[in-house]
């Protein structure tokens, strides 16, 4: 804005800088507004008094500074002449700072515009005004938290006082002076938002804002506006492409989410600032009545928060294996089925290898992992109603004041809770962290959450030897085991190598809603999609890898000799009956697979590791597939299955894996491979996403290793200690 001529006084440093008041109606902004300039204007009550923009000056260390009184307004929409005037004047007369008038004692709903002008980007001071009122209503403020939680500085007034003005002014000065005013802290809209903005935002940048006269706010706002339909700004911007653009964008959003992008865009504003006053702003007297606010009361309680959510938690467990237990059973017994049917073209006996290795090899390793493909269904839809209903957020809201116990925010706690769906993802989501240390305490722990393709290992491990009462009980021990390891290890890196404060943020708190089918399937749908590509890709490769490598290099001609000859010895002895003969042959049989297996690539490098693994329990089948975990963790159970059919006995009855692992293993051992599979190095792609995130192979490493070690100890601890007790 061109600043007024200076009159024949001296100038001052600051002359020319102008600053413009924004509000909602009643705020104060008026009664500021007069005592900075000392204009006598007319101050009313009521809201729309000031209507048209009202200028003035006034004089600060010897500079005299132009003040414009904008109209009041609750939004920055284009519903009403006034928030028009309002934000056309921010966006095309650039002042020098915005100071938002807030009235202390409403301080959520006058928020909303100044998260909104805090979106718009430039140099923006808040006033907590009414700070009189809000006191006698009993709220309080935590000042500092606020400040950081939002990243704009905060002055408090009492405007028909003048108290606080001097402050006030001062702080805009100085904001106005900055050579870039701080980055106030964004919303983040979601997934599903968030990509839409992101397309927009890319074609919003082709335009040329300059010529627009749209240079000042940044692209994402604009795409922001674009989104919510602010027809002002459309009409204004003219390109009919981009505005179809947009509304096919709101389109997919609206029949996605159940709901207009515009009011979705508000329950996030409205969820950033009620998690931004819950923790910085506390009223002394109960006045909350939204039904949100009376859920909140419950869930996010104190003492019942944190009950409720592991209850919530267990309940999913629960419903994960009580319905996924049915289809589980079809779907195995259809592999069974196709796997005796292919078997049934060789006949019985045969030593074809094409036929191990689509039975053995391919049958058992691929058809070992789509059985989960129930739990892994029903577990993910369960994680989306709850994240889309909002609860998610409480969770994460409810973990923070446990967070702060370890050094980390609350904010940790989105990543670690995608950790539960895989590691990979969860990684990637650290980005939200803006330190680099806590990043990296967060990355490193995360594979700790039990992701998604450890549960095939756990519902194939648990119903084996634990009673049914006991499956969910066990699963939840088991993914609690990993939470608190998980703190554990925060809390440990957090101490030493990666010491450090942690910058508060604000934790949003959207209203709830009731999640559309559409949505929470979707994401089921995504879910298990992945899942089955990755079955039918990495998963079948690694398949046939790992029976190949059972298969060579196969036993010296000799000792087949040797096997052939005890069979012959068998066959010629006229002295036994056939019942008896058979059951010796089957006998050699057994025998010479195993020899087979035991010398093969595979046996020799799990034997290998063996005595290392031993002290946790592991005999060379487990270690074999702990290496096999490696690759992918839901190989460990492809890889069991291979293991285990090869040393099958003839004539008997073809049993499923998970008999053989109970008549082969104790408890104690089952529970150890599933605290092992649950610690231990985590997949190769969370290694790798680790290494691209942090951008070190040495973070990467220091994870790799770790969590190795650590599970070693843990697991060896637990075994040990099990042996001597039972
Ligand atoms: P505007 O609509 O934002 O311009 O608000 P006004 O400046 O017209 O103020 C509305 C009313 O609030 C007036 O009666 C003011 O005297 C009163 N007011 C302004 N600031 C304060 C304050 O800090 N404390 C109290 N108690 N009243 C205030
Ligand atoms: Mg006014």
């Amino acid at each position: 804005m061109n600043p007024t001529t200076p009159t024949g006084k001296s100038r001052g440093a600051n002359d020319g800088l102008v600053l413009a008041l924004a509000g909602n109606p009643n705020a104060g902004k008026t009664t500021i507004f007069n005592a900075m300039t000392g204009a006598r204007q007319h101050v009313g009550n009521y809201p729309g008094v000031t209507v048209e923009i009202k200028e003035g000056s006034c004089r600060h260390d010897g500079s005299k500074i132009q003040i414009v009184d904008l109209p009041g307004t609750y939004s920055l929409t284009a519903y009403s002449a006034e928030e028009l005037v309002a934000w056309n004047f921010i966006i095309h007369e650039k002042p020098d700072a915005v100071i938002d008038i807030l009235d202390a004692s409403n301080i959520e709903r006058n928020l909303y515009l100044a998260v909104q002008i805090m979106e718009l980007g430039g140099p923006l001071v808040l006033a907590l005004n009414m700070a009189d009122v809000a006191k006698r209503r009993g709220l309080k403020f935590d000042l500092e938290l606020l400040q950081t939680l939002l990243g704009v500085p905060i002055v408090e007034t009492i405007g028909n006082k003048g108290a606080g003005k001097d402050a006030l002014l001062e702080a805009a000065v100085e904001m106005a002076n900055r050579p870039e005013p701080p980055k106030p802290h964004l919303i983040n809209y979601g997934l599903e938002i968030e990509a839409e903005l992101a397309k927009l935002q890319q074609r919003v940048e082709a335009l040329d804002l300059a010529a627009l006269g749209l240079d000042a706010p940044p692209t994402r706002w604009i795409a922001l506006k674009l989104i919510e339909g602010d027809t002002d700004l459309r009409d204004h911007i003219g390109d009919v492409a981009l505005i179809e653009a947009a509304d096919r964008a709101a389109q997919r959003l609206e029949s996605l989410l159940g709901d207009s992008p515009e009011a979705l865009i508000a329950d996030h504003r409205y969820g950033f600032i009620s998690g931004a006053c819950q923790e910085a702003a506390r009223s002394t007297i109960e006045s909350r009545h939204t039904m949100s606010d009376q859920i909140d009361l419950i869930v996010t309680h104190r003492v019942l928060g944190i009950p409720i959510f592991l209850g919530l938690m267990y309940l999913t467990f629960q419903l994960t294996f009580t319905l996924g237990g049915p289809p589980m059973d079809w779907i195995d017994a259809g592999f069974t089925w196709l796997g005796e049917t292919i078997s049934g073209f060789w006949g019985p006996g045969s030593d074809s290898l094409l036929r191990s290795l689509l039975v053995d090899g391919i049958i058992g390793g691929v058809g070992g992992v789509i059985v989960f493909l129930p739990n892994i269904l029903l577990l993910f839809l369960a994680i989306a109603f709850l994240e889309d209903s909002g609860y998610m957020a409480r969770a994460a809201f409810l973990m923070d004041r446990l967070m702060h116990k370890i050094g980390l925010h609350g904010k940790s706690f989105v990543p670690m809770l995608i950790g539960f769906g895989c590691s990979v993802p969860a990684i990637m989501a650290t980005r939200t962290l803006e330190n680099r240390r806590d990043r990296l305490v967060t990355m490193l722990v995360v594979p700790l959450m039990s992701c998604g393709a450890r549960l095939p290992i756990y519902a194939l491990i648990i119903p084996a030897f634990f009673p049914q009462a006991w499956h969910a009980p066990m699963l939840w021990v088991i993914y609690l085991i990993g939470i608190l390891l998980a703190i554990g290890c925060a809390k440990l890196l957090k101490k030493t190598i990666l010491r450090g404060e942690t910058p508060p943020f604000v934790m949003e708190l959207p209203p709830y809603r009731m999640p559309t089918f559409k949505s929470v399937s979707l994401h089921m749908w995504n879910r298990g999609g992945e899942y089955l590509k990755k079955a039918g890709t990495v998963i079948l490769g690694i398949s046939i890898l790992l029976w190949a490598m059972q298969q060579w290099p196969g036993l010296p001609e000799t000792q087949v000799q040797q096997f052939d000859e005890q069979r012959q010895v068998v066959e010629a002895n006229p002295t036994t009956d056939a019942d008896a003969q058979l059951e010796q042959l089957a006998e050699i049989d057994h025998e010479q697979a195993s020899v087979t297996l035991q010398s093969s690539l595979m046996g020799r490098v799990g034997r290998g590791i063996e005595p290392i693994l031993r002290p946790c329990g592991f005999d060379w089948k487990i270690s074999t597939s702990m290496i096999g975990a490696f690759a992918a963790k839901e190989v460990f159970v492809t890889q069991m299955g291979i293991v285990h059919s090869l040393g099958e006995e003839q004539g008997e009855e073809a049993t499923t894996l998970r008999e053989k692992i109970q008549a082969s293993y104790t408890p104690l051992q089952g529970f150890c491979i599933m605290l092992f599979c649950l610690i231990s190095a985590p997949c190769i792609s969370t290694i790798v996403m680790t290494r691209r995130e942090s951008n070190s192979w040495f973070w990467a490493m220091f994870q790799l290793v770790g969590l190795t070690v650590l599970a070693w100890l843990v697991t060896a601890g637990v075994y040990q200690v099990g042996m001597l007790v039972t």
